[in-house]
């Protein structure tokens, strides 16, 4: 479906559509003001491609609503839920599978049940509710990204991966405090990147030479695996299935969010090998999710991603989804707008540092870069820098993020690439008058997760402000 000469094409047909909905600048103007800047406040029927998240975003196959009527809804031992049983335990071949309502409802009865304070947790990159989750038991949440993350050009085929040395100085030192170590798939909150099978193999061996178990984040173990047959030969001409089983035979269980590479819009599930541990998970479930034939589901929806999760290891998809993605980032590239390269898996990211480098930190160039995305084309997308990820010190001072970016993350099967081809003109058109556009500092700011329900006022260009970043 995505053969080297020739132009990419979805490989489905569309059997029913929703309208988007053009908008003009005027009105765009007004809804960014009403909005006091923050795009999570925008109405989504005011958004023309929305690239805010992948996350529960994607269209279902006609094969998953077929599924959908068949689901079942018995309170226990529902047949939906042996499919889903079936589907989770032949794609990673863990014995004990307890279905969540989402991913971090898997986080919450995990780290319930093993964090707890004194304990560290370390991961590749923690995501966002995943630390949250561990943090909340009064554990730390510690990542260890391998070196080459750090530069947004650096073309290092697997940036996910953890850093071994790093990993194995933690466990020295922390010996009886790591519960289990956890490795996340693709690497979300380093920009969707790779996770090589070394890298997996290696860090197994390490946590055996002290003991301690390994857990896989999964929510997109399958974009993972076929970055995995792309960037390593060793893995060239397998099939996806057996590196679905590389990756996962080296873990002693996973979360996993269903809204992504499960191809459904709500679910999830965690999923272990031992026996007793998956009872203690069960107990929690039912105080906190449900009976553990549904856990936080409904029929339908394990239905859902029982039917997904045969579909996003189908090759003809995943290669058409990388394609398109690495298509949109490798044409901004060559236009010389700042990406981060390699292209991820479920997303492309602006380097909003080197976009707007007149914009400092401090005035938040992520930020001022989405707003401008929208105010051009109507396209939300997402700051990821020192808005979402900066820290504070002792005396209240900000701290940056260690990268400015913006993530446009795309929806599974929902835009085509004729949107693709319109995102990568407006970004292009914004990039044309880039020297005019300036920063925004905050009005308004929440105590926690402030990008959700901060406010903004826009500053002009070229503020004489030296940034603190080196
Ligand atoms: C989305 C996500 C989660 C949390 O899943 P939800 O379904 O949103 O609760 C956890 N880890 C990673 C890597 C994710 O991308």
């Amino acid at each position: 479906m995505s053969q080297p000469d020739l132009p990419i094409i979805e490989p489905f047909r569309i059997k029913s559509v929703e309208p988007i909905r053009m908008t003009t600048r005027e009105e765009r103007e007004r809804h960014v003001a009403e909005a006091e800047g923050n795009l999570f406040r925008i109405p989504a029927k005011n958004v023309l491609i929305d690239l805010l998240t992948d996350s529960g975003t994607g269209a279902m196959s006609s094969a998953q609503w077929g599924a959908v009527l068949r689901g079942d809804e018995s309170y226990a031992g529902s047949p939906s839920y042996e499919r889903f049983e079936q589907s989770v335990h032949e794609l990673f071949g863990f014995e004990h599978v307890i279905p969540t309502h989402q991913g971090r409802a898997a986080e919450h009865i995990l780290f319930q049940t093993l964090g707890g304070p004194g304990l560290v947790f370390p991961n590749n990159t923690h995501f966002d509710t995943t630390r949250a989750n561990i943090e909340s038991t009064g554990a730390a949440a510690l990542d260890l990204p391998c070196a080459e993350s750090a530069d947004t050009r650096s073309t290092f085929p697997f940036k996910g991966n953890m850093d071994l040395d790093a990993l194995e100085g933690l466990l020295e030192r922390e010996k009886g405090n790591v519960p289990l170590v956890m490795m996340t798939v693709t690497n979300n909150g380093a920009g969707g990147q790779a996770v090589a099978i070394d890298n997996l193999r290696a860090v197994r061996a390490i946590c055996d030479s002290h003991g301690v178990p390994l857990f896989i984040d999964a929510c997109r173990f399958a974009e993972n695996a076929w970055l995995v047959k792309q960037r390593d030969p060793a893995w060239a001409e397998k099939d996806v299935r057996e590196i679905v089983r590389a990756t996962f035979e080296v873990a002693d269980g996973c979360t996993m969010s269903a809204k992504k590479d499960g191809l459904a819009n709500i679910g999830g599930f965690l999923a272990v090998r031992d026996r007793d541990l998956a009872r203690e998970l069960r107990q929690r479930l039912v105080v906190t999710e449900g009976f553990p034939t549904y856990g936080g589901m409904s029929g339908r929806d394990l239905e859902a991603v029982a039917q997904g999760l045969t579909e996003v290891i189908e090759e003809d998809y995943l290669a058409y989804r990388q394609a398109s993605i690495a298509y949109v980032c490798d044409r901004l590239d060559e236009r010389g707008i700042p990406v981060v390269l390699p292209a991820g898996g479920h997303a492309i990211f602006l380097d909003a540092a080197r976009f707007l480098p007149h914009v400092p930190w401090s005035k938040f160039p992520g930020q001022a870069l989405a707003i401008e995305l929208y105010l051009e084309g109507g396209i939300r997308s997402c700051e990821i820098g020192s808005l979402m990820m900066g820290r504070k010190d002792e005396d209240g001072n900000e701290l940056p993020a260690a990268h400015e970016l913006v993530r446009l993350a795309i929806p599974r099967r929902t835009y085509t690439q004729s949107h693709m081809d319109y995102l990568i003109a407006i970004i292009e058109r914004v990039w044309q008058r880039r020297s005019e556009i300036g920063g925004v500092e905050i009005t308004f700011e929440p105590p926690v997760l402030r990008h959700f329900g901060a406010s903004f006022r826009s500053v002009p260009a070229a503020q004489p402000e030296v940034s603190g970043r080196t």
